[in-house]
């Protein structure tokens, strides 16, 4: 049965009573519309419904249906029939067939379409206007929505230049300030469709939706669409350009509109906000300081950078000078020489072990205490890549290297004394 679209003569209402048509629980009597059957859910058609189903690049439209969560509306393919998928749990009483039910729209979301979907129609054709760029795809997310713009190949303008998006912006939200009439026109054939100045050409030839922005000189837009628009520009509120990036050969335009660009002006403004007392700066001056306190960390970044190198130089020359008297950490050497520091990273020591490499005394480790790692150092044999791979893993260690260094990490620091206990065991042997 063809549902009738409530939201195609009254796009506003939100709430409306509907009978039930059709109720479809069982996996039989889903297979038998050939609708998807998924366990946990009930597919629910009623006479008419206010609840867009989702296409032409809108989501669906959520909500509740007798007081039950609505998760998915759709139109089943090659019908006129829309379904609405119900969350149903095992205490959920569902309605009867025949009966009237109450269906309430999740207004913020659908307003939220309406007013990125209408935004799309006014940027698009600003843009086929103003520069001949022909819109040939639009995705709408729940905050923001795409345009992908193909430039004419032969023409001048290639991309947009940040003048011709200020621009654009500028005189979108001048469009919507003016609060000019969104006319939404029902054709029964192309021909009759096609009477309009169309922006692009028909995909359908029969019930066809014309949507046209301003008339006369003042038309802003004509483009046939099926999905939810504002029934005048000033309900889009506000039209923010988000970014544009290079897509598969055409200009990708990332944009909000209304209640979702309302949302991402308060975000940004509690951001601005927050940085501003942080940089004890007003707005105006805010990048200039970050700019300036980012000057002077990177100035004690590498003043520590070169006091760190200072410290490593003189740890490698202790190293070496214990081992020309043929000792480790004071004492005859072992199988394994072992220096823990608590001050440096794995990746000091790294730097460390590089700088001592040539004059080894035997198998050397080099432990990070705080990051639970040791750097194995060795003349070549043992191999100290095979060290960590045949050992390391007894105590959930992970790491690899080379002959001559190679790093081990454990998430506990018993686990690494255990590795180290063990590899000088088996050294000793
Ligand atoms: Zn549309």
């Amino acid at each position: 049965m063809a549902t009738i679209k409530k939201y195609e003569t009254d796009v506003c209402k939100c709430e409306d009573y509907a009978a039930v048509a059709s109720l479809l629980g069982s996996e039989e009597q889903c297979a038998e519309r050939s609708v998807p059957h998924i366990p946990g859910t009930v597919l629910i058609e009623l006479d008419g419904t206010i609840f867009y189903p989702e296409g032409g690049g809108q989501p669906c439209d959520l909500g509740t249906i007798a007081g039950i969560p609505v998760v998915d509306v759709f139109l089943a393919k090659g019908t006129e029939t829309i379904y609405h998928r119900l969350q149903v749990a095992a205490d959920t009483e569902l309605p009867t067939v025949g009966s009237d039910v109450f269906c309430k729209l999740d207004w913020d979301r659908r307003l939220s379409h309406m007013q990125l979907h209408s935004a799309e129609h006014l940027l698009s054709g600003l843009i086929l206007r103003n520069w001949h760029g022909v819109n040939k795809g639009f995705h709408m997310g729940s905050d923001y929505a795409t345009l992908d713009i193909l430039f004419p190949p032969d023409g001048d303008v290639k991309e947009f230049s940040q003048g011709m998006l200020e621009q654009l912006e500028l005189d979108a939200n001048q469009i919507v300030w003016e609060n000019i009439e969104v006319a939404t026109h029902f054709c029964t054939s192309a021909d009759q469709a096609a009477s309009h100045p169309l922006r692009k050409p028909l995909a359908i030839d029969e019930g066809i939706t014309v949507v046209c922005i301003g008339g006369g000189a003042e038309l802003y837009d004509c483009c046939a669409c099926c999905g939810t628009h504002v029934p005048s520009t000033g309900s889009i509120g506000l039209i923010q350009l988000l970014k544009t990036e290079n897509y598969k050969g055409m200009i990708r335009m990332t944009f909000t509109a209304g209640l979702p660009a309302f949302h991402n002006a308060s975000l940004r403004q509690r951001i601005t906000d927050a940085l501003c007392v942080r940089y004890s700066a007003d707005i105006g001056s805010l990048m200039e300081r970050i700019s300036v306190q980012e000057q002077k960390n990177g100035a004690v970044r590498k003043e520590l950078y070169d006091l760190k190198k200072d410290l490593l130089r003189e740890e490698a020359e202790c190293l070496l000078s214990e081992w020309l008297q043929g000792t480790v950490d004071g004492k005859p050497l072992a199988s394994i020489g072992v220096y823990r520091y608590t001050r440096y990273s794995a990746d000091d020591l790294q730097a460390l072990g590089h700088a001592v490499e040539e004059s080894l005394p035997g198998p050397v480790a080099l432990v990070s205490v705080r990051e639970h790692t040791a750097i194995l150092l060795s003349p070549g044999a043992p191999h100290a890549g095979n060290l960590v791979r045949d050992y390391a893993n007894m105590y959930k260690g992970r790491g690899g290297g080379k002959a001559k260094l190679a790093r081990a990490i454990f998430e506990r620091a018993e686990d690494l004394e255990m590795f180290l206990d063990l590899i000088e065991k088996h050294l000793r042997a």
